[in-house]
């Protein structure tokens, strides 16, 4: 059977069955942001890892070797965010052609040590062979989290409001930017949002701390981060909590930067919003009573907006995404395909 018949969560769903056996240490495992095993009574030990593979995640005409190690970091620590935890421990495996110069190297391990240090963990280890033609560069990253302030994609229940840190499609619109820039040499937006729009892609910034506010609040349901893009993350939180969800498009935050880039484009930003991938941000869930105060709060130590875009319904209700006018449709869960 072709890998594209069943798609990369069809394939991680069977991966699960084939491996998954009873772990009496074991509190989350395949297929959240991370697993969550008990080491200690009341501490859980997190682990994730994700892996970068040139001209599927990263471009050398785009991206910087420092840019490669700095995005194949965060992709872990808003992982490990997602979950409610702080990072700790990464080991880094790298696949290297045989025509890359030693400085490139040290440029990589310089993006993934910047970033590491940035949201205050270490690199302790991993694995450095010779690849026959693309650059690959795996993170696996340990994090840690008390019991109490553990959160998955299966906690959202039926009423729960849903939100989302900062703003969405940004990371999308950036890397449209870059590629039009690598093949016509001119980018047609102004400097400021220019730069705007390039560094959501280029150094995205997980929401650790915004995320340790929101888990603090304990009125948390369900969380996630942005990889995949909105519509995709909902539909992980609805599958896994056995809920459906509609999201509202009018709330749903857009940069200034990204609506210009989307004009420019010809390109929806709905659709940079709701499938673009790499923004990073935090999706969530909270009793309606819960949403006021939690944004205060977040936004009053952080400095970070939170969005209410959409409602937790009933599991038959199914994804619905709402216009402006109140029309609805199926909300098409669908992300980055791998295969
Ligand atoms: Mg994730």
């Amino acid at each position: 059977m072709k890998l594209s018949r069943i798609g990369e969560f069809g394939l991680i769903d069977r991966l699960e069955r084939l491996v998954s056996h009873p772990d009496e240490q074991l509190v989350v495992g395949i297929g959240d942001d991370a697993a969550a095993v008990r080491t200690t009574p009341d501490r859980l030990l997190l682990l994730t890892a994700d892996v970068l593979v040139e001209r599927v995640h990263f471009d050398r005409r785009i991206h910087s070797f420092q840019q490669i190690g700095w995005r194949a970091m965060v992709a872990n620590i808003s992982d490990i965010a997602a979950m409610g935890g702080m990072p700790k421990h990464a080991l880094i495996s790298i696949c290297l052609p045989g025509s890359m110069r030693v400085e490139e190297v040290e440029e990589i391990y310089g993006g993934l040590n910047a970033a590491a240090q940035e949201y205050g963990c270490a690199i302790i280890g991993g694995d450095t062979v010779t690849s026959p033609r693309d650059l690959v560069v795996s993170v696996a990253l340990t994090g840690e989290v008390s019991e109490e302030r553990l959160v998955t994609r299966g906690g959202a229940r039926v009423g729960d409001l849903i939100c989302v840190t900062g703003q969405l499609g940004g990371a999308q619109a950036g890397l449209a930017m870059l590629r039009l820039l690598e093949s016509t040499g001119t980018s047609p937006l102004p400097e400021e949002q220019w730069v705007q729009a390039r560094d959501r892609h280029l150094w995205p910034r997980p929401r650790l701390r915004e995320a340790q506010e929101v888990v603090r609040s304990g009125r948390i349901g369900a969380m996630i981060d942005v990889s995949d893009g909105l519509a995709g993350e909902v539909g992980h939180i609805a599958r896994r909590s056995g809920v459906g969800a509609e999201i509202w498009e009018e709330k749903i935050p857009i940069g200034p930067q990204t609506l210009r880039v989307a004009e420019q484009l010809g390109i929806s930003v709905l659709e940079l919003a709701l499938c673009g991938g790499e923004d990073f941000e935090l999706v969530f869930t909270i009793p309606t009573d819960g949403v006021r105060d939690v944004t205060e709060i977040v936004f009053r130590k952080t400095g970070t907006k939170i969005s209410t875009v959409g409602k937790i319904l009933p599991a038959g209700e199914g994804l619905v995404q709402v216009s402006s006018k109140g029309k609805k449709k199926t909300l098409v869960a669908e992300g980055f395909r791998h295969f």
